[in-house]
């Protein structure tokens, strides 16, 4: 069967679902999804404090005040960050205030220090203020009983930083999936081991373990399984138990040794496509016992961009993220291209950005096993089936990682 791009993203993206919540410290939930509202139980600021070093002051004692005309008040006090004032302000009055400090009694704003100066226990303000100038005031951030984060929110460092100022220690999160990796073909020699004639190294397994640590999902790293049935079944069953989805590459086309294909077929509802695209037009997906399979080609670009268009999202999905799919972007090519298949055309380029917009250049020759055109690469642009593109044009765009 052969499937558009469309369709077996809608297949993948329907067949999984979102993965259990799990609880987590808060320093080690970075990069998960928020499985719970989150209220405020504490207000922030806590207390009305000073944003400025400088002066608390009453606001109407120094109304008048100006560089040439200062008002000079005495200082009562001074209050460092973390203590309490121990004096109510009176008129005429200043306290000596930190940043942070709690403000005193009586006072209603801050002179900043540069707009200041001190002689003994006196101080000059050259500046006015208005009342609440430079004071933050109790739950002007956030207030008791907000909810601060809702479910579905992506914890980012100024999540977890927030959760901390409002002392939550522990959240729910929806668990990032851990995915196992084989790597399937007699060919295939592991980092160090002699490359006897007719072996190439494993490269799509590192590359796979490292596009799932980039999405923080943990990998288990089930090695090489030659071509022999047996030994890949085992191997597959053993990982299911332990891993929430699980990616081969390789043996999964039609040629004579494609066993992957055999050894899913006996397992559990696969189905095995041909999406019109290329790279990767042979893939493997399907789940057992209820867990996603996904089987990618093994030419080194078809995996690593198969696991980008769909693994990802899929995985995505699990985790418990709404939007799935990497931004698209248009972009302009600098050269004509001429893709007349009738599979849509994923080519490799570096793009760079200037005066705010994308420009696109190929970065080499696009055959799928060609690995180096892909490390020059910093995206893909999307060639429709039939299509001539002129350099200049119009062309959709997605980076691998996060934009320019
Ligand atoms: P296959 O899909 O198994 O027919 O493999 C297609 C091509 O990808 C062949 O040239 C394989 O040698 C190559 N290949 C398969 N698996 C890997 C791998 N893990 N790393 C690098 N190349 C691979
Ligand atoms: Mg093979």
């Amino acid at each position: 069967m052969i499937l558009t791009v469309q369709q077996a993203e809608d297949r993948i993206l329907s067949a999984v679902s979102v993965l259990e919540p799990e609880n987590r410290h808060i320093s080690d939930s970075l990069g998960c999804v928020l499985a719970q509202d989150l209220y405020a139980q504490e207000c922030l600021p806590p207390f009305r404090n000073s944003s400025m070093d400088g002066f608390a002051v009453m606001s109407k004692d120094v109304q008048l005040a100006r560089i040439d005309q200062p008002v000079q008040l005495s200082v009562n006090e001074i209050i460092p960050a973390g203590n309490v004032p121990k004096l109510i302000l009176q008129s005429g009055q200043a306290a000596k205030i930190m940043t942070g400090a709690m403000l005193p009694d009586g006072a209603d704003s801050v002179v900043m220090v540069e707009d200041t100066e001190s002689i003994s226990e006196y101080v000059k303000v050259f500046q006015s203020v208005n009342s609440l100038e430079n004071v933050r005031l109790p739950g002007e951030s956030v207030k008791t009983g907000d909810l601060v984060m809702p479910k579905g929110k992506l914890i980012r460092a100024q999540e977890v930083a927030m959760m901390a100022a409002l002392n939550v220690q522990e959240i729910l999160v929806f668990r990032l999936p851990t995915v196992a990796v084989i790597s399937t073909g007699d060919e295939l020699a592991d980092l160090g081991s002699n490359l006897s004639p007719g072996k190439i190294r494993d490269s799509n397994r590192y590359g796979i373990m490292a596009q799932l640590q980039e999405m923080g999902c943990q990998s288990i790293d089930l090695g090489i399984c030659g071509d022999k049935e047996k030994n890949i079944e085992e191997t597959l069953l053993d990982g299911l138990l332990k891993a929430d989805a699980l990616i081969t590459s390789g043996g999964v086309s039609v040629g004579e040794y494609d066993v992957v294909k055999s050894v899913l077929s006996r397992l559990g509802q696969i189905n095995f496509w041909r999406v019109a695209m290329k790279p990767g037009k042979p893939q493997a997906f399907g789940l057992v016992d209820g867990k996603p399979i996904f089987g990618l080609p093994g030419n080194p670009v078809s995996s690593l961009t198969v696991f980008e268009l769909f693994v990802r999202p899929a995985l995505r999905k699990m985790a418990g993220f709404s939007a799935l799919k990497r931004p698209i972007f248009q972009t302009t090519l600098n050269q004509d291209v001429v893709n007349n298949t009738d599979r849509v055309n994923y080519m490799r380029v570096l793009v760079e950005k200037r005066e705010g917009k994308y420009y696109a250049k190929v970065t080499g020759p696009q055959g799928s096993g060609i690995l180096y055109s892909l490390v020059l690469a910093n995206g893909l642009v999307v060639i429709p089936a039939n299509t001539r593109v002129k350099a200049g044009e119009s062309v959709e765009m997605q980076f691998f990682e996060d934009a320019l």
